[in-house]
């Protein structure tokens, strides 16, 4: 009996595994179909405004990618993305933000708008692709744009195996004129071992420091040293996730200049971003 049961309880298992599978493979096809050229299939760009804390003016934007799917509604890109990071689509998914991101730029340069400074994040993988700067300086070319107009973000744990290869696709990037930026600074294992061996222009410094930061005074303690740390590095430093003014108020204190969170403004369509731009134009980045 106990056999029979174990038996069932694998066909169950079985079946449930075959749906989530099946679930998976499906929005992995929509997701290839998404980005096709000319589709419209719900995926959009998102832009979070960075802010500069001390007066809250507009310095650039991350660009978040979000997707309205046809029939489930909005999906989470910590659903997607990692879903997309199992397969060569992550590549071709970033290079579309990327393309999508060049041609926002290049129509604000067009309309003689001030171009504010944009982020894109950048998959771990993206890293391992051989012709990656080539690519990049194309579509920086094909649009009519500087390299130095995009800020690339890469997440700290896309750095655990850090090889050979991946730290000369960086210096590349670097010496092609890319900003790079070092994504949820904290979450890693080594992060001081990235500050020595990344050619970093900015740290993010993670939300769940920041979410401590009034709580905890070690961890204010802590995020102080580090911010000294950063700033004698030459680091430009932008922390994420803030939705206290308490929040802003500390990093202020231990000069930390630049940021982004609900606080100030929510990830938001391109039209909203231009009208928000409108109103108040960009100050320059520091
Ligand atoms: P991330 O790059 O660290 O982006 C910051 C995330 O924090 C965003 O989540 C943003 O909406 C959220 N956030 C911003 N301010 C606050 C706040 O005050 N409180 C809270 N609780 N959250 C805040 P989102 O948009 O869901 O993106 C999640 C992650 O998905 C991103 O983390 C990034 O790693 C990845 N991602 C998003 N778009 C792309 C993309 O185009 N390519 C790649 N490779 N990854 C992407
Ligand atoms: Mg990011
Ligand atoms: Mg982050
Ligand atoms: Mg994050």
């Amino acid at each position: 009996a106990a056999k029979q049961t174990g038996r069932d309880g694998y066909h169950f298992y079985d079946a449930a595994l075959s749906s989530e599978l099946r679930q998976r493979l499906m929005l992995e096809q929509q997701l290839r179909m998404a980005i096709r050229p000319g589709a419209d299939l719900g995926l959009q760009l998102y832009l979070q405004p960075k802010v500069d804390l001390r007066c809250e003016s507009v310095v650039g934007a991350e660009v978040l990618l979000r997707w309205h799917h046809p029939e489930k509604g909005m999906i989470s890109p910590a659903d997607f993305i990692p879903l997309a990071e199992e397969s060569r689509l992550i590549i071709e998914l970033d290079r579309w933000v990327f393309q999508r991101s060049c041609e926002l730029l290049r129509d604000w340069q067009r309309a003689g708008r001030p171009v504010p400074s944009i982020s894109i994040n950048l998959s771990a993988r993206q890293l391992q692709e051989p012709d990656l700067v080539d690519w990049c300086l194309d579509q920086i070319k094909i649009f009519g744009l500087q390299p130095a107009m995009l800020e690339l973000e890469i997440t700290e744990t896309a750095f655990i195996n850090l090889s050979d290869q991946v730290l000369e696709q960086l210096h590349a990037l670097k010496l092609a004129g890319f900003h790079l930026a070092l994504d949820d600074f904290g979450t890693g294992y080594s992060s001081l071992t990235y500050l020595r061996r990344l050619p970093l222009d900015v740290v993010k410094i993670d939300r769940s420091f920041v979410a401590d930061l009034c709580q905890d005074p070690r961890a204010a303690t802590l995020l102080k040293g580090v911010m000294r740390l950063l700033d004698e590095m030459g680091f430009g430093v932008v922390a994420e996730g803030i939705e206290t003014a308490d929040q802003s108020n500390l990093l202020q204190r231990i000069r930390c200049q630049l940021g982004q969170g609900f606080l100030y403004h929510r990830p938001m369509p391109v039209g909203s971003f231009v009208e928000l731009l409108d109103k108040a134009p960009p100050a320059s980045a520091s």
